[in-house]
């Protein structure tokens, strides 16, 4: 069986509090309490039977209220005390003591020890007082040796010794680096000083679910050594407590409690606040959980940062029951203090050397992407983009292409989400363009399907959207973590409370509080990613730049090209024209006998038509880059009748089977363009065709479809138009040859020739269009190639 929490019971839920309209006392209601965050725990009304309390009014020193026990503890009977001088137990001396420290000493709220005087039986006993909101609270309880308070640990006898040991404890607390370190050292020298079976540091995460961290204990006992458990385990009162005090001993767990006498304060009327009394009666349902695991005394010092609570030093004994000494005590308090102002410097020392380590990655990765020219690159490498956060996984979007590394959802779900954060307002915050989020599916319910491997998400943009993206990932906590208790353990223990107090309940309690919820993204964490893109933005920008005078100077040439090729065109046109002329007329002239000059003219004369049409060719390429498009509405299914009508003879030639599954809806374009674009892609996928039948079909994916894998990142958010054929196929190394001027891929007759233009018209046609075409082909099967208008709508026209 796994431990239960070893600080505090699970709590359940809340119910009427059964001692409403009464003063509360543990000894009387704890037992029915059923929700741990209500209890009243700073007032219980008891104290521990193993002492005695007196509350005295001040200054006067009479005796308000009694524990019960007094009788028992001191040989006076509470009844008795009660209106009597304080005088009556402590003798005159003792009381004109008492009345100096009052005077002189800080003792507000801060318990301090006055003298050990003869009790009942005549048992030594110590007394503490301090004072809280004008009453006096003065505790007499048994004054434990030095030497049986040290038995069981390594101290040295007697207060020297103590005092020794709390100078070396402090020495290596300072010395210590690192937040484990310093917590290691913390649960030794705990340890050390009070001879306690187990001393662990458990520190509260972020959510207030708390984990073992460290942990100093008897060989022979199991380790709790990061276990978690969660936030509802330490109930919010005893939360509170823990600001006020630093040190909460409870030396015997199965110990009687004493009921003051009265209730409540005779002259106030409410029950007495006794945050600070080591006698302070602890909660029935906490030492009955206590019990459970065995733990026969305990002691829980707070770990505070500023007024919040960080952890707790839990000490459990499992040997009967184990008081320690006040001055033990204090040096345990002190030792609480102490780790409360220092852990934060270990940790701040920490997070400062991962700050470093991160800034050193980020560096790294920066200075590798501008040298070869592409963000892509951070993904690569022994030290990645996973490294610059601690992730299971993280992604970038660059250049329309995923870059992964780690654990990261599948690709199509990766764009779906990527499309949902372009449309987050975090993106927009001047402040911090950022989305972190530790429960993803909360905010982007497709998350659940891959809630295991990326509960948490935090991501950047990289310029105006929807452009670049940086993703890191993190995993559910329940992948990452061991359980306080056995989810699969029948509840062992039942106890009054039932089987609450079981480490199954515990479990499931804490499982369904951190399903689907990662660890949170600390501001540490979002300031790395925040500086990490703005300084991957300044290389986007600069990649832009560069592009940007790239495509400026690509314009200028292609300008220049388009208007060289219609001169030339034009002006070859005209001598290749009187070429063809006297090369007709030499054929045709009777003189020419000679059979082999004729063949040559023969062949002079089809080169010059040859090349009339590749002249033809480049004329009307120059001319779709140089006229205007005339962009209307129109009906893209009209569009296609043309096209199929204008290519109808070629189809009626061979065998073919024309598909459309679907019709189209409007699209805004060049009619005349728009159909010179499917008049060219029918007819190459006619004209490259074997098969019998031919079968080609036309057709359209719309913009909430699945794209095709293919598409280049123009084509998002698009209706893509295709023409697929079941002809020939195009090898994968000629697929983007094909659109090159003149280029063909067969020799210049098979399948009815072809100037090699057609493919670059259509591209330079779409392009215009502002669209993009591809192809997808496997030779030997079939060809479909793809192409995008913007402005095209799918569905019935
Ligand atoms: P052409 O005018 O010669 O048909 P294109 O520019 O239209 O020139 O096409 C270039 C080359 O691409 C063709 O020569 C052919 O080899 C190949 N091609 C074009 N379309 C197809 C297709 N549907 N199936 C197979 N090959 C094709």
């Amino acid at each position: 069986m796994g431990p239960n929490n070893p600080v505090f019971p699970v709590t359940s839920a809340a119910s009427a509090l059964p001692w409403a309209g009464q003063p509360y006392s543990i000894k009387r209601h704890g037992v029915s309490i059923t929700n741990c965050d209500t209890e009243p725990v700073q007032t219980p009304g008891c104290v521990q039977a193993r002492g005695a309390l007196l509350v005295l009014r001040h200054p006067a020193l009479t005796i308000a209220q009694a524990s019960e026990n007094c009788a028992a503890v001191l040989g006076h009977d509470a009844a008795e005390l009660l209106q009597q001088p304080v005088s009556r137990v402590l003798g005159a001396a003792g009381a004109e003591r008492l009345a100096e420290v009052l005077a002189s000493d800080a003792v507000e709220c801060n318990p301090v020890y006055l003298f050990s005087q003869t009790g009942a039986g005549g048992a030594l006993l110590d007394a503490v007082v301090h004072t809280l909101n004008g009453s006096v609270m003065l505790e007499f309880e048994p004054s434990v040796p030095t030497a049986a308070a040290a038995s069981g640990s390594r101290l040295p006898q007697g207060e020297a010794g103590l005092y020794a040991v709390l100078k070396f404890a402090m020495a290596r607390l300072q010395t210590a680096v690192g937040l484990q370190a310093f917590c290691d050292v913390l649960t030794q020298q705990v340890r050390e000083m009070t001879g306690l079976d187990r001393v662990m540091v458990y520190k509260f995460h972020p959510d207030l679910h708390g984990e073992v961290i460290a942990e100093a204990s008897r060989e022979d006992l199991p380790s709790w050594l990061g276990l978690h458990y969660p936030a509802d385990d330490i109930p919010l009162p005893a939360r509170e407590i823990f600001k006020r005090v630093w040190v909460r001993p409870v030396p015997d767990v199965s110990g009687a409690l004493a009921e003051m006498v009265p209730l409540v304060h005779p002259d106030t009327g409410v029950p007495v606040e006794m945050t600070h009394c080591g006698l302070r009666g602890p909660s029935v349902m906490y030492t009955e959980y206590l019990r459970n695991m065995g733990v026969t005394a305990c002691l829980t010092m707070p770990i505070r940062s500023d007024a919040e609570l960080w952890g707790l030093i839990a000490c459990h004994h499992y040997a009967g029951e184990k008081a320690l000494s006040f001055q033990q005590r204090t040096a345990c308090e002190l030792i609480a203090q102490v780790a409360s102002v220092q852990f934060r410097d270990a940790e701040k020392r920490e997070q400062l050397q991962s700050e470093v380590e991160r800034e050193r990655v980020s560096q790294t990765l920066l200075a590798r992407a501008a040298g070869s020219g592409s963000l892509a690159s951070v993904v690569r490498g022994e030290i990645s983009l996973k490294d610059v956060l601690p992730c299971s996984g993280a992604a970038l979007w660059d250049d329309g292409r995923w870059h992964c590394v780690g654990q990261t959802p599948p690709l199509p779900q990766l764009a779906a989400l990527a499309a949902w954060l372009s449309t987050r307002p975090e993106f927009d915050n001047p402040l911090q363009r950022l989305f972190a989020s530790d429960c993803l599916s909360a905010d982007f319910p497709a998350a659940v399907a891959y809630a295991e491997l990326a509960s948490g998400l935090l991501a950047v943009p990289l310029g105006p959207r929807p452009g670049g993206l940086m993703m890191w990932f993190r995993p559910q906590v329940l992948q990452e973590i061991r359980w306080g208790g056995n989810p699969h353990d029948k509840p062992k223990v039942v106890g009054p409370h039932g089987p609450r107090l079981t480490p199954r309940v515990s479990f499931e309690i804490f499982a369904e509080s951190v399903r689907g919820r990662s660890s949170p993204w600390l501001s540490h964490e979002k300031e790395a990613a925040t500086r990490l893109r703005l300084l991957a933005m300044e290389l986007v920008v600069v990649r832009a730049q560069r592009l940007a005078t790239l495509n400026d100077a690509l314009t200028r040439s292609n300008d220049d090209l388009d208007a060289f090729a219609h001169v030339a065109s034009h002006d070859l046109k005209e001598p290749l024209r009187g070429i063809h002329k006297y090369a007709h007329q030499l054929r045709e002239d009777a003189r020419i006998v000679d059979e082999d000059l004729r063949r040559k003219l023969d062949n002079l004369l089809s080169l010059t038509v040859r090349m009339d049409g590749l002249i033809d060719a480049l004329l009307l390429f120059s001319r779709v880059g140089r006229e205007s498009l005339e962009l209307e509405e129109c009906d893209f299914n009209a569009i296609l009748d043309e096209a199929l009508e204008m290519v109808g003879s070629r189809r009626e030639e061979t065998h073919s089977e024309i598909v459309v599954p679907r019709p189209f809806g409007r699209v805004r374009c060049d009619w005349v363009r728009c159909r010179e674009i499917l008049v060219n892609l029918l007819s190459n996928a006619l004209k490259y065709n074997d098969k019998s039948p031919k079968r080609i079909e036309i057709g359209w994916i719309g913009a909430n479809e699945t794209p095709r894998e293919s598409a280049p990142k123009e084509a998002a958010g698009q209706t893509v138009y295709y023409v697929r054929d079941n002809g020939i196929g195009i090898e994968a190394r000629n697929q983007e040859q094909v659109f090159r001027m003149f280029k063909r891929l067969h020799k210049r007759d098979a399948f009815g020739g072809g100037s090699g233009a057609g493919l670059t018209i259509v591209r330079k046609l779409v392009e215009r269009h502002r669209g993009a075409i591809w192809l997808e082909s496997e030779l030997g099967s079939g060809s479909t190639f793809y192409f995008t208008i913007p402005g095209a709508s799918g569905g019935a026209a």
